[in-house]
C-alpha cells in the first residue's frame, strides 16, 4: 500500500480565509444593500507598470522568431537578470554577485522548498505570529518547531533568546502579519546569534520595497556577518505587482557553508532537479523593473500603497489604538479594541461598518486579540473605511 506523510496530519487546518470568505458571504446575503469594503486583502491590485508589458511583449515577440528563439532557461536564471538584481541591490549599498542570485517563480516556492536540502532533525526557530508557510513546510517535514513570541511589549520583533538553540531561522522584514521591520542592531543580533548556533537564517524580504527609514536594512546582507549564515529570499510581487506573474529571486553567498557542504552548490543541485526555471518573457520584465525607469515606475504605484498606508495608521493614531506597521511595509497590526478577540473585532467590523479586515490569530497564537488590515485596497475605499473606523471607535 503507498503510504502517505502522516506529518500532514499535524498541520492546522487553514480555515482563516475560508471562515472570513463564509462570514463576508453570509453578511452581504443578509444584507445586499451594504457596501462592504476589503482591508484584508493581501494582494496587489494597480496593474503592472508599463515598461514591464513592453518588455514581456518584446520577449514574446523574441520566442516568436527563428532567429531569436529560446528553449529551456538557465536554471538559475539568465545573466542579464541576475545582473539587473545585483545592479538593484548595489543602488541601496549591497554588494552582492550575479552568480550568487537565482532567478525563481516567487518567494513562497523557496521559501517552501529550502528545506529540502536541510535534514529532518534541525531545530527549527520560527517567530510567532508569522506567514504560515515557515511553519506548515516544516511541520510536513517532521521538524521540530521552537517558536519567539512578538509581543506588543517587543514591538513585534522578538528578540533571539541566548539559552534556546536553533538550527534553522526564519525572519521576515518588514513582516507579513505585523508590519514591524527591524532596524539594523535588531537584525545584527540575529545574525550573531545564527553564527553563535551555527544556524542558517532563512531572510524573507518580500516587503523591503516599501521601506522608507534608512535605519532599516532592505536586504540582510547590509549587516556585517550575514554571509555566514544567511539566505536571502525576495520576489517582485509586492514590489513590482507580479503577483499573477511569478518571479523572485534568493541570494546565497557563495561561501555559505554548513556541515561541510556548500549551500549554493546544494541548492543549485536541488533546483536543476526539480525546477526549469522561470519563462524568458517574465524575466525580461524582471530586467525591465529594474531599469532605471522601470524603478521610477514601479515607485508610482509603491507611494500609491504607501500613502494609504499613512491613511490608516494616522487614522489609528487619533482613536488612540496600538499598531505596528503603517510606515516601511502595507500591513497594519493593530490592537482589537476594547479586549476584544480578533474574530470578536472582525464581526463587529463587518456588521457595524461592513469593514473586512484579517483576525490575527490566523497567523499564531500571539496573534490573538491583534488584527491585520492592508494598504492594497483603493485610495477611496482606504478612506471611506477609515472614515467608518472614526464613527464607530471615536471617543
Ligand atoms: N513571503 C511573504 C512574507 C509573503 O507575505 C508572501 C506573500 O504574501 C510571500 C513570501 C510570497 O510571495 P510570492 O508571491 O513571491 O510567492
Amino acid at each position: 500500500m503507498a503510504k502517505v506523510n502522516t506529518n500532514f496530519d499535524n498541520l492546522v487546518p487553514s480555515y482563516l480565509f475560508a471562515e472570513i470568505a463564509k462570514r463576508v458571504t453570509d453578511f452581504t446575503k443578509e444584507n445586499p444593500d451594504k457596501p462592504v469594503i476589503r482591508l484584508g486583502i493581501g494582494d496587489v491590485t494597480l496593474p503592472l507598470a508599463p515598461i514591464v508589458i513592453d518588455a514581456m511583449k518584446k520577449g514574446c515577440d523574441e520566442l516568436g522568431n527563428k532567429e531569436t528563439f529560446k528553449g529551456y532557461p538557465d536554471y538559475e536564471g539568465y545573466l542579464f537578470a541576475r545582473e539587473a538584481v545585483a545592479n538593484y541591490y548595489k543602488s541601496f549599498g549591497v554588494e552582492v554577485d550575479a552568480d550568487e542570485i537565482l532567478i525563481n517563480d516567487g518567494a513562497k516556492s523557496d521559501a517552501g522548498n529550502i528545506t529540502d536540502i536541510f535534514s529532518q532533525d534541525n531545530i527549527v526557530l520560527v517567530p510567532d505570529p508569522v506567514y504560515p508557510v515557515y511553519v506548515d513546510t516544516n511541520i510536513m517535514g517532521g521538524r521540530k518547531i521552537v517558536y519567539v513570541n512578538g509581543t506588543e511589549e517587543n514591538g513585534f520583533n522578538p528578540e533571539p533568546d541566548s539559552s534556546v538553540h536553533a538550527d534553522l531561522i526564519y525572519l521576515c522584514s518588514p513582516n507579513n502579519p505585523t508590519g514591524a521591520a527591524m532596524n539594523k542592531s535588531q537584525l545584527k543580533a540575529w545574525v550573531d546569534y545564527a553564527i553563535a548556533n551555527n544556524a542558517i537564517i532563512f531572510y524573507d524580504s518580500a516587503y523591503e520595497a516599501f521601506i522608507e527609514d534608512p535605519d532599516i536594512p532592505r536586504s540582510i546582507f547590509a549587516i556585517e556577518g550575514a554571509r555566514k549564515c544567511a539566505i536571502e529570499m525576495c520576489s517582485l510581487s509586492k514590489t513590482a505587482g507580479f503577483t499573477g506573474t511569478r518571479c523572485g529571486y534568493t541570494v546565497i553567498p557563495k561561501e555559505l557553508e554548513m556541515d561541510g557542504k556548500n549551500i549554493y552548490k546544494l541548492w543549485y543541485r536541488r533546483q536543476s532537479t526539480k525546477f526549469n526555471g522561470v519563462s524568458y518573457p517574465v524575466q525580461c520584465g524582471l530586467a525591465a523593473v529594474f531599469s532605471e525607469e522601470g524603478l521610477k515606475q514601479i515607485q508610482e504605484n509603491l507611494s500609491y500603497y504607501k500613502e494609504n498606508a499613512k491613511i490608516i495608521a494616522k487614522t489609528l493614531d487619533e482613536l488612540g489604538i496600538s499598531y505596528t506597521g503603517g510606515i516601511n511595509s502595507p500591513y497594519i497590526w493593530l490592537k482589537c479594541p476594547n479586549g476584544m478577540g480578533s474574530w470578536e473585532f472582525f464581526d463587529y467590523l463587518l456588521n457595524n461598518v461592513y469593514v473586512v479586515g484579517t483576525p490575527g490569530e490566523g497567523f499564531g497564537e500571539m496573534g490573538k486579540g491583534w488584527f491585520r488590515l492592508t494598504a492594497f485596497g483603493s485610495r477611496e475605499n482606504t478612506i471611506e473605511a477609515m472614515e467608518r473606523f472614526k464613527k464607530l471607535l471615536g471617543k
